[in-house]
């Protein structure tokens, strides 16, 4: 032990990469070779005594750390990079959830987590927003948290709660839009109820719809009613290609599966085509079925 002391006089951790002796600047240890490494690892300290292990090849304990984007906490082991200048977070171990599919393990890895027997699988990443296990745990009970999220193809974020789809090898979607509220009004079709969503009102029997937004105007509950009553007020809308304000009053179309306009006066120089696209655009589906 006493050819020791020349090491114990340069105390500190060495830089796993070329041996030098590290920086500490209180926020990090760095060498000028590129190596670095964080005291505090997404909202956890490293110990030196731990940091020394790593740095020698080994795999650290399993700490628990916190996104700072979702501040969801997720369990990882600590390890050197393979080129020396990090230190890397490790998954890959058994999560304690149970597949759902065929009961295996579910094992938790770096990218996410997925079953034994390969039959189940859930991204760590869904639409930019980080999967914990504890989210996953969540979601597989059908208790899933709410989250939002972020749609890779349109940018749009969006807000859902992760449940376990058919096929039972992943997760899917649960739009909280699709939370229907019984309007009390009767389809004018089919007599079955028409239900509220975020978007719009629909039929039970899936044969009536109207958006809440039509060209710019909001129609409420309130509104629909009159509407079906045929004392629809007149509203302001706004021409889809001219961009253009104009009134008029939203009535039942012939089919009776959704709405159409009605001008009082069509002095505003609207197009036949326009019309036609405005009617569409209401949501009527009158457009669809072909001219019956
Ligand atoms: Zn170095
Ligand atoms: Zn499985
Ligand atoms: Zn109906």
């Amino acid at each position: 032990m006493a050819e020791k002391t020349q090491e114990q006089e340069e105390q500190g951790l060495k830089c796993p990469h070329c041996g030098k002796k590290l920086e500490d600047n209180f926020y990090e240890y760095q060498c000028g070779c590129g190596f670095r490494v964080q005291h505090v690892i997404s909202g956890t300290k490293i110990e030196d005594s731990e940091l020394e292990k790593i740095f020698a090849g080994e795999v650290s304990q399993v700490h628990e750390f916190t996104s700072a984007k979702t501040g969801n906490t997720y369990k990882a082991k600590l390890r050197l990079s393979a080129d020396k200048l990090k230190v890397d977070m490790v998954y890959d171990w058994d999560s304690g959830l149970k597949c759902p599919k065929c009961g295996k393990k579910i094992m938790e890895s770096g990218k996410g987590f997925f079953c034994e027997g390969g039959d189940f699988k859930c991204w760590r990443e869904i639409s930019g927003t980080e999967i914990s296990r504890e989210e996953l745990q969540k979601a597989l009970e059908g208790q899933g948290d709410e989250l939002g999220f972020r749609s890779h193809k349109t940018g749009k974020t969006f807000m859902a709660r992760l449940v376990l789809n058919e096929a039972k090898d992943g997760l899917e979607f649960k739009f909280a839009e699709r939370k229907s509220e019984d309007t009390g009004l009767k389809c004018p079709h089919c007599g079955k109820k028409i239900l509220e969503t975020d978007k719009g009102f629909f039929c039970e029997g899936k044969d009536f719809k109207c958006w809440k937004s039509i060209r710019g105007a909001e129609i409420s509950r309130e509104e629909l009613q009159k509407i079906l009553e045929g004392q629809g007020d007149e509203l302001g809308f706004v021409g889809k290609s001219s961009g253009k304000p104009y009134k008029g009053r939203l009535v039942l179309n012939e089919a009776k599966d959704g709405l159409d306009f009605e001008f009082a006066e069509r002095k505003d120089g609207l197009s036949g085509s326009e019309l036609t696209d405005i009617a569409r655009d209401g949501g009527s589906g009158a457009g669809e079925g072909g001219n019956g």
